[in-house]
């Protein structure tokens, strides 16, 4: 059996460094080998509204903005189904019977709510919705036997989490056949791609932080934004030794830096690691740094924003081709939801002699 693929983003802002170098790019890679049964990218505008109940116009037009970072980034639709959760109502009814399977303790337990319960000052009032997204989650991966799930670390816990509703399903239902399959976690190679830091040099970037360099930042922004990236505080004067570990030039450096651009934009430097240890020993300035990673960045994303100028000419073609595909989805996740209810035993037509 081959694997089936799903993934998504919240429709909270586009897509940024941390998205592509943490999934976006795994996921390119995947589709291009082609060695998959199905392949699901998931906007996820229901989960994005457990945070944004009131921001519903952000969260919409963020829908269509994030399907076009997808086909500019290389995503190809007639390879991947990307399609709108929302539009997808059986998966609710997946949750509905996942909730009974999992303790309120346990999901106050997964790190990463944690996490986005203090960024997002939830303490005093955390919505229903947010503290049992984890569960909707699982139910977007299992309703369609999903197997491979492409992600940051952050979602690591989430994917744990469907994990084990699978194993509580069998052990509660003793289904005759397998309903659900076991997921994984595709990750990147790097442990620095798993979670790229923000500008900031504090959290993750995320786009509900204020800390994320864009794929559609134009190429002002991108300098504007790398040259006020968080370097080493201490890296006063070009003669002082510097920090690499903690420095975003150099995090980001090692995220998107290749030998062939010290080739290009750098020659009087072999590779990054010769760049480390002149900066470590002193006599490299930031600015030098910060150009260079400028060029490094260029060179990505300037034909992802011109495949985006193409996409906006065609805004109502890419608005249909979700629609048509969640309709598809949800067809898929019917057959699943069948298997489910005959598990459980309250596919109530069944009782009919
Ligand atoms: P939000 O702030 O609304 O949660 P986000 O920036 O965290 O937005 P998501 O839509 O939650 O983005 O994440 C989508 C996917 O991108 C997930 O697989 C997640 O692990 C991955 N991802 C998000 N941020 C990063 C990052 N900084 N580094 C690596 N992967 C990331
Ligand atoms: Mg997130």
């Amino acid at each position: 059996m081959k694997d089936i693929i799903l993934t998504g983003d919240r429709p909270t802002g586009n897509l940024h460094l941390g998205h592509y170098v943490g999934t976006v790019r795994n996921r390119v890679n995947i589709q291009n080998q082609g060695d998959y049964e199905k392949f699901y990218i998931m906007i996820a505008d229901t989960q994005a509204l457990t945070d944004n109940a009131d921001r519903v116009d952000k969260v919409k037009n963020n829908i269509i903005q994030i399907a076009i970072d997808y086909i500019s980034a290389g995503i190809d639709p007639s390879k991947v189904n990307i399609f709108i959760q929302s539009m997808v109502g059986e998966l609710h009814e997946f949750t509905t019977y996942f909730l009974n399977l999992v303790t309120l303790a346990r999901v106050q337990r997964n790190p990463t709510i944690k996490e986005e319960i203090k960024t997002r000052g939830f303490e005093k009032s955390l919505p229903m919705g947010f503290i049992t997204y984890p569960i909707s989650q699982a139910s977007d991966i299992l309703a369609f036997g999903t197997t491979i799930v492409p992600v940051g670390d952050d979602q690591l816990p989430m994917i744990e989490q469907a994990r084990e509703i699978v194993e509580a399903f069998n052990r509660t239902y003793t289904p005759s056949e397998e309903v659900f399959a076991m997921p994984k976690p595709f990750l990147s190679e790097d442990k620095i791609c798993r979670r790229l830091p923000g500008l900031d040099g504090k959290l993750k970037m995320s786009k509900s932080y204020g800390n994320a360099i864009y794929l559609c930042d134009n190429s002002d922004t991108v300098r504007q934004k790398v040259m006020s990236a968080y370097t080493d505080p201490d890296h006063i004067r070009v003669n002082d030794p510097g920090r690499v570990e903690g420095n975003m030039v150099f995090a980001y450096l090692d995220a998107f830096c290749k030998n062939e651009h010290f080739e290009r934009y750098m020659p009087e430097y072999e590779n990054l690691d010769e760049l480390k240890q002149h900066y470590k020993k002193g006599g490299l300035g930031d600015v030098k740094i910060k150009k260079f990673l400028i060029e490094v960045l260029e060179e990505l994303l300037t034909p992802i924003r011109q495949k985006r100028a193409e996409c906006l000419e065609h805004v109502d073609d890419i608005y249909n081709m979700l629609f048509e595909n969640s309709y598809t989805a949800s067809l898929e996740a019917k057959k699943r939801l069948e298997k489910m209810k005959d598990a459980m035993g309250i596919n109530y037509r069944k009782l009919l002699k």
